[in-house]
């Protein structure tokens, strides 16, 4: 579990932002939920037999001896919610979006840790399969609008509850006979959970698993046409795609769609997935809700930032201007200056401590504010001062009084990304 200090927190803030205003133009609203949820709730949402509840829950017992779990995720929390406070009942469509913290028990490396953030969305009432393609579209519009490099979009169909007994039995049989080449737990989850195979981190790659039949080839002909009117709608946005028969994700709930994105950024090490996500149409029912189609995503907080190029300090807020003060008196004026300038909205730094002038305008340059304006006597008694472009160096005269309107004038220097 990770710190994350200025400046990184810096650019964590613009990517969430980002992810917020976006996800706002298409209709999804915030959610947020209690970080702890019943064990229940994550075995029965995710699936007993997913890596995620079977190794890496923190799960404990709280005075009570219930059994608590610190969510591995959102989707099974969003469900809850929405069945908790019937929110079908009240409106045919529901869109959510939520940011915050999740924690797995998983192997640290870069761009994998116990605690990260993911930020996703989830729609509920929509079974048209034009929602999977108008959110993978949203997640290219945010990756491509934040300058992430090499991004490949993977979609795959894991089918619903026609298609699955008639894929696990073709599964079954070609795994069965070459269970001894896999790992030990596959061989169990042959007997319970055979889809899980697909996904193994241990076994991915092997020539078992290269071999195994396609989901896509067992689909019944209408969860096919609903596939492929989900890719056809990526088309008709523009979107790249590639058909990645291999692509299962690791939670139990998919049904119909499910998708990836990837960044081959070289920051992201081999944990190239920025976002996963996928139709899960039978998930609210099965939890005790009406029967609600439903499709969302999660997307990798941490992953994000690392694919993120700039170096964090750009990210961070520029001052608008740094007041230097030279004297008591004006240290106490430039305390009254910076007050009402920041109640004006402009973003001030002035250095409280009796400090040298030229200390305060290396700390100026330091902070990239983007001006800086010397108080002393002289400007006390004249009520003018000299505003220093601290970029090219030029300064001009101004009346202190007009300072704000002065300062929102020009360029306000703004921040990469926003
Ligand atoms: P999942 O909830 O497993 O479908 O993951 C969705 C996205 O969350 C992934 O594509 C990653 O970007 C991110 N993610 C999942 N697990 C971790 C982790 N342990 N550390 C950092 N990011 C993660």
């Amino acid at each position: 579990m990770n710190d994350i200090l200025p400046p990184d927190s810096a650019k964590l803030g613009v990517f969430e932002r980002h992810c917020r205003q976006l996800f706002e133009r298409y209709g999804y609203e915030e959610i947020r939920t209690p970080v702890l949820e019943h064990t229940a709730l994550f075995a029965r949402g995710i699936g007993e037999v997913t890596d995620i509840v079977e190794k890496e829950m923190y799960t404990f017992l709280d005075r009570k001896q219930r059994s608590l779990t610190m969510r591995p995720e959102m989707t099974a929390s969003c469900v809850r919610a929405y069945i908790e406070h019937a929110v079908g009942k009240r409106e045919p469509v529901t869109r959510w979006y939520y940011s915050g913290p999740m924690f797995r028990y998983e192997r640290m490396q870069t761009g994998r840790y116990r605690q990260f953030y993911q930020i996703g969305v989830e729609c509920f009432g929509v079974a048209e399969p034009t929602v999977e393609a108008e959110q993978i579209a949203m997640l290219v519009q945010l990756y491509d609008g934040l300058g992430v490099p090499a991004l490949s979009t993977l979609v795959n169909s894991v089918g619903g509850a026609e298609d699955r007994p008639r894929y696990r039995e073709a599964l079954l049989a070609y795994l069965e006979p070459r269970a001894s080449g896999l790992c030990a737990d596959c061989q169990r989850r042959l007997a319970t959970n055979p889809l899980r195979v697909l996904d193994c981190k241990v076994d991915a790659g092997s020539e078992v698993l290269a071999g195994a039949p396609r989901v896509l080839d067992s689909l019944t002909d209408t969860s096919r046409a609903r596939f492929d009117a989900a890719c056809q709608a990526l088309t008709d946005l523009g979107v790249g795609f590639r058909i990645e028969p291999r692509l299962v994700r690791g939670l139990d709930y998919y049904t119909g769609m499910v998708f990836e994105i990837q960044s081959a950024s070289p920051a992201l090490g081999s944990q190239a997935a920025l976002v996963g996500g996928g139709r899960y149409d039978e998930l609210v029912e099965s939890m005790g809700g009406p029967p609600t189609p439903a499709v969302g995503f999660a997307l990798g907080v941490e992953r994000g930032i690392l694919a993120l190029p700039g170096p964090a300090e750009s990210f961070q807020p520029r001052p608008h201007l740094f007041l230097v003060c030279h004297g008591d008196a004006a240290r106490r004026r430039a305390l009254v200056l910076a007050h009402s300038l920041r109640i004006s909205g402009l973003r001030i730094e002035l250095e409280h401590r009796a400090v040298g002038v030229k200390a305060q305008f290396k700390r100026a340059d330091k902070l990239r504010a983007l001006a800086a304006l010397v108080l002393g006597d002289d400007e006390l008694a004249s009520g003018r001062g000299k505003l220093r472009d601290m970029t090219s160096g030029q300064e001009r005269e101004v009346a202190l009084a007009d300072l704000a309107a002065e300062l929102t004038g020009g360029d306000s220097g703004g921040q990469p990304g926003e």
